[in-house]
């Protein structure tokens, strides 16, 4: 059962070789073997997804139903879903229960989709190891040879990616404001897309900087990627930023080859100090590329150098302005005070951690009188300027190849005490936010302690299809068959 894709038990669920409720059955078992040891889910919901399997059951014996009847998937708790607790891994959102469904959850209804439960996250989004969520981190169920480290999934998606690489969901939501779904799904050894933005409704997905924030799925195939993002995408007209454009067939594209694309290299990504086994793997992936007929060719991408700094004042400005509605007011928790100001005050002492205060704190100031123009506005000319570069760069090339993170995962722990290290890891990622555009990781390699490496595909904005044969041909060239320690059915 945990060895069929999103496509094959698609297929085995319409030949009615297995039932929804057998398939959803063996998800809630493995979450209730693997969560108490990885920590995935914040909340499990098996008495809805049964019902949800069930019904998809009736429909199947009747030959209806959706792409995606019958497929049991983990939920970012990022995504308000009705009646069901939303937290986005804070404390403040603890008692949370939305009384509506995001544009995304509400798509993949329609297209008959099984929630299994809501993911762990990063506190709001916030993070690159999934540390910093109120309700506990979340175990990569990768590990080193002969080490049993616990090591971090990645973030903020981290709930998800874990999910889907230790066969508890066969596919899960994820959101990317920085590179929240590509980083987690390399170092969880799966897939992971973060479509253009405008691409996904963010219609009920909690904000964390909304110019940047995109919703997109992660699974354990670059086709199974295409099939969610597929139900999850469309115009959404409560959503003033979503593209009223034509959701094209993605899994077609996944197969369509590299043939005659011209695939950029930008020289900016290879850093000083790069892991060697990193660089190789990049060349490795280049080289598959040309022996299924693409070329190389080598761009600049000038102004790669100012994205993280360009990044980390928009995204703290953004959230610094979106959590100024956490006030204990209209929802989520309250701790009274005396007054008005002592109330919003420990409430928001109490309700939000270090990492969230954080960013408050960097963003209220770069967007006070005094500094707006020295840090926002300034950032905001270098995000023009970076996306200047990419859209210079797609004149010469059709995709671009590079990393999608600096390193493999690291362990529980690790970097945690300096937040300038661990915002490093976001240097290949947050680019395509500043930028808007498509970026897809696909695994395609081991590192010496036996962790996978992912390489992330960029493509023009709107043109994931290409992205998509990308990363198909670099799936099938790579041929990556490693399995996680932790994983049901093992
Ligand atoms: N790691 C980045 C951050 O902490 C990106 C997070 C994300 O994409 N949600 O801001």
């Amino acid at each position: 059962m945990f060895e069929l894709s999103i496509a094959e038990a698609r297929d085995a669920l319409r030949a009615r070789k297995i039932s929804a409720a057998e398939l959803t059955g063996a998800y809630l078992g493995a979450v209730e073997t693997l969560n108490p040891e990885l920590n995935a889910y914040i909340t499990v919901t098996p008495d809805q997804a049964l019902a949800q399997a069930q019904a998809a059951d009736v429909a199947l014996a009747k030959g209806e139903g959706g792409p995606l009847t019958g497929i049991p998937l983990a939920i970012k708790d990022l995504f308000a879903t009705k009646g069901v607790r939303t937290t986005a891994a804070s404390k403040i959102l603890s008692p949370f229960v939305p009384p509506y469904e995001s544009t995304v959850t509400a798509n993949l209804l329609r297209d008959g989709a099984v929630f299994l439960g809501k993911a762990n996250l990063d506190e709001f989004a916030m993070g690159s190891s999934n540390m910093t969520s109120a309700y506990g981190p979340v175990t990569n169920p990768w590990q080193r040879q002969g080490s049993d480290a616990k090591l971090v999934p990645g973030g903020s998606s981290g709930g998800s990616a874990a999910a889907v690489a230790a066969r508890m969901a066969l596919g899960a939501t994820a959101t990317d404001t920085g590179g929240s779904i590509r980083q987690p799904a390399a170092f969880c050894g799966i897939v992971g897309i973060k479509p253009t933005y405008g691409r996904c409704s963010r219609w009920g997905v909690v904000a964390f900087a909304s110019s940047l924030d995109q919703a997109g799925p992660v699974a354990r195939t670059v086709e199974d990627a295409a099939i969610l993002l597929g139900s999850m995408s469309g115009f959404d007209s409560k959503d003033s930023t979503s593209a009223n454009m034509p959701v094209p067939d993605f899994a077609t594209a996944v197969k369509r080859g590299v043939k005659g694309l011209r695939i950029g290299v930008p020289k900016e990504y290879r850093m000083e100090g790069l892991d060697p086994i990193i660089d190789k793997l990049w060349q490795d992936g280049l080289a598959w590329l040309k022996a299924e007929g693409a070329s190389v060719v080598d761009i600049s991408l000038p102004h790669t150098k100012y994205g993280l700094a360009t990044y980390y004042i928009v995204a703290p400005a953004e959230a610094s302005s979106n959590l100024a509605r956490y006030d204990g007011v209209r929802y989520g928790a309250r701790v009274p005070g005396r007054d008005l100001i002592e109330m919003y005050e420990n409430t928001r002492a109490e309700g939000f951690g270090v990492e969230v205060k954080r960013r408050i704190m960097i963003g209220t100031y770069v967007l006070s009188a005094g500094y707006y123009d020295a840090y926002y506005l300034k950032a905001q000319k270098i995000r023009a300027l970076i996306l200047k570069d990419f859209t210079d760069a797609f004149e010469k090339v059709d995709a671009i190849l590079t990393p999608t993170a600096p390193s493999a995962a690291f362990g529980q722990g690790e970097k945690v005490e300096d937040p300038v290290t661990m915002y490093l890891n976001d240097v290949f990622t947050v680019t395509a936010n500043l930028a808007g555009l498509p970026g897809l990781s696909v695994p395609a390699g081991l590192d010496h302690q036996g962790l996978p490496l992912g390489l992330q595909v960029l493509g023009r904005p709107f043109d994931e299809e290409t992205v998509f044969a990308v990363g198909g041909a670099i799936e099938r060239a790579a041929g990556f068959t490693a399995l996680p320690t932790i994983r049901a059915g093992a």
